[in-house]
């Protein structure tokens, strides 16, 4: 029987990418992580959280949290509570993210501050909250979902781009800090994938994408889920301070 080794906290687990990622570390029974148990945090879709927990079933322990992923006092104490149910954490994964689009001309400061937060402070609010216990550990994964446009920028997005930019400048700076302490650091890069965050877009805007995508096709939230559960895995052990673009070749 395989050993259950590994303990994930995955913010944003309810949907769309998250939850795609909290299905492949739950059931990845291969590459040295073998059967994660879950703790998932989400902010608002509590038929969501039930729902994943049914699906993902008995066979491991998943665990859901609602929090606020942005706010720095609920993160230590919903990465306590979870450490507490899962008996320890080994693995982070910071995926929670939101989009409020527009052009700079129209772009409130609301909208601006409230991406900056959820996107960008909640990875530092986590990464915090976990690095203590990894350290004295000698063993964490901690992967971060950036964007490929926090690469090369898109227009409408200014405030969404700055915070996944920021998210790899945070990625490479940790990497360093933690490297010797055997915790290694990571930020995917996705392109566009089919999720409610994309379902906005019309079908003549989606041709346009998929013209720009060598592959032509939009991601599926397995294929970005599928390069988590490998940068979690003893496989990418020598592997840190890297992006890792899914994004069907779209920038390279
Ligand atoms: P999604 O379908 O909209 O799901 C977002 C998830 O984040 C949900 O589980 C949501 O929980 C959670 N969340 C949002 N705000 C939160 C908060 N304040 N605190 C805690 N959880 C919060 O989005 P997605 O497309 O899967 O995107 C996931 C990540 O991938 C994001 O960081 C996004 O920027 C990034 N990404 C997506 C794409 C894409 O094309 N879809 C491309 C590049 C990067 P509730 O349901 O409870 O609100």
């Amino acid at each position: 029987m395989l050993k259950k080794s590994k303990r994930a906290i995955v913010t944003g687990g309810t949907r769309g990418i998250g939850k795609a990622i909290v299905k492949e570390l739950a059931a990845r029974s291969c590459c040295g992580v073998l059967f994660s148990d879950v703790a998932f945090i989400y902010n608002s879709c509590d038929e969501c959280a039930e729902e994943i927990q049914r699906e993902i079933g008995e066979e491991t322990k998943v665990f859901a949290f609602k929090a606020d992923a942005s706010s720095f006092n609920d993160a230590q104490a919903t990465v306590d509570a979870a450490i507490k149910k899962l008996g320890g954490v080994d693995i982070l994964i910071n995926n929670a993210g939101i989009t409020k689009d527009n052009l700079l001309l129209r772009m409130s400061e609301h909208d601006f501050d409230k991406v900056i937060e959820v996107n960008l402070k909640s990875v530092f609010n986590y990464s915090k909250a976990v690095i203590k216990t990894m350290i004295s550990q000698r063993y964490g994964r901690i992967v971060n979902i950036a964007s490929v446009v926090g690469l090369i920028g898109n227009a409408g997005q200014s405030n969404y781009a700055a915070s996944k930019a920021g998210i790899i400048g945070f990625t490479k700076s940790l990497a360093r800090e933690v490297a010797s302490r055997g915790i290694t650091v990571n930020a995917v890069a996705p392109g566009f994938i089919e999720t409610e965050m994309t379902s906005a877009l019309n079908e003549a805007q989606r041709q346009t994408l998929i013209t720009n995508i060598p592959m032509k096709r939009l991601g599926k939230p397995e294929d970005v889920a599928k390069v988590v559960g490998f940068l979690c895995s003893d496989e990418a052990d020598y592997i840190t301070g890297q992006v890792i673009s899914v994004d069907g070749g779209m920038v390279m």
